[in-house]
């Protein structure tokens, strides 16, 4: 017959297997007792601090538990990611379930939302298209923190969006939101043909080089999906076709919002400006890199008239 063991004990065996996993990036080992209460509390979906009570109290867990726990550890020891071992990750206000078909969604990326929900505050409604959603991060946000009439979701990846929609089944956000596959700018094609325009085109697309992924971090690289992360071109490609096709498709005065990488905020800016976007502006994420690009579609009118003053 099983018995309990005592969550101060399963915490131990934890931090042990974690501290000694050769596969595991060394900052991740040196804190293996923090690893452990995160891994433990995401089993059990509570807060690490719920944990720490439980250990502190000399409670004990039931033997379906530590079974749950030993299997996470045994794949956090291989190296796979946190939010994959226990199935979900925390995104702004929301939990939400990933697996290997998605990026597990950024604190970084929040910063996104942010400057989304800033640029539109003036008003409500429009629609708001998010392209590349993964795990529907972006797009869920929107739906339940956003004001607009309807948005729309759509990645290349068929598998990743499953999982954006069973995250829209839980979260279940009362605005109205469309899910498409296809590349790029694509599946607006219809919204394109029916003349209804976009307020706003949100995306963080794969931005990391071919030749940088050697300097990836081993549970970035080898565990999370290619098409999530790599862009061709020096990691411009996606930039390239979102910045010049999202006039066509955008409301005069409506905004392109893009997660950017860090190392090329600058170029990407000055090509949203040779594109004729104005304003255009880097923001910085919590660790003071540049992160997100805000760029604001004047429409061909008004760029028409700034253009001939400005040469
Ligand atoms: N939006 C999610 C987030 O921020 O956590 C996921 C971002 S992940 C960096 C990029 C996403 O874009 C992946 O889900 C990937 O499948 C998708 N993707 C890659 N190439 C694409 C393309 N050409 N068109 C549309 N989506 C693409
Ligand atoms: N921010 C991710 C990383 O560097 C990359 C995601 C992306 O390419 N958009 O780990």
């Amino acid at each position: 017959m099983s018995t309990a063991t005592a969550m101060r004990t399963l915490l131990a065996e934890v931090a042990s297997r974690i501290a000694a996993a050769p596969r595991l990036e060394g900052d991740v080992r040196d804190d293996a007792v923090r690893e452990a209460q995160l891994l433990v509390a995401g089993v059990l979906d509570v807060a690490p601090g719920v944990v720490l009570q439980a250990a502190a109290r000399d409670d004990t867990v039931t033997p379906l538990v530590v079974d749950a726990v030993r299997r996470a550890t045994a794949r956090r020891a291989e190296g796979e990611p946190l939010a994959y071992c226990v199935g979900h990750a925390a995104f702004r206000h929301l939990v939400l379930q990933v697996d290997a078909r998605v990026l597990v969604p950024r604190p970084e990326t929040e910063v996104v939302v942010d400057e989304v929900l800033r640029c539109t505050a003036d008003a409500p409604g429009g629609v708001a298209v998010d392209i590349g959603t993964g795990s529907g991060a972006i797009a869920l946000a929107l739906a339940t923190e956003g004001r607009f009439d309807r948005v729309i979701a759509t990645d290349v990846s068929r598998d990743a969006l499953d999982v954006a929609r069973a995250n829209a089944r839980r979260v279940s956000p009362a605005t109205p939101l469309d899910f498409r596959a296809g590349a790029d700018l694509a599946p607006l094609a219809e919204l394109r043909a029916s003349g209804t325009r976009v307020r706003v085109l949100v995306s963080n697309p794969p931005y990391i080089a071919w030749s940088e992924a050697a300097a990836l971090p081993s549970s970035v690289r080898d565990w999370e999906p290619s098409v999530a992360l790599f862009a061709d071109d020096d990691g411009m490609a996606r930039y390239r076709v979102l910045l010049a096709g999202a006039p066509a498709l955008l409301e005069v005065g409506g905004w392109v919002v893009l997660e950017v990488d860090a190392r090329r905020g600058g170029i990407t800016a000055d090509l949203a400006r040779q594109h004729g976007y104005d304003p255009v502006r880097l923001v910085r994420d919590y660790a003071g890199r540049d992160r997100v690009l805000v760029a604001r579609w004047p429409g061909p009118r008004e760029r028409a008239i700034s253009g001939s003053i400005g040469q």
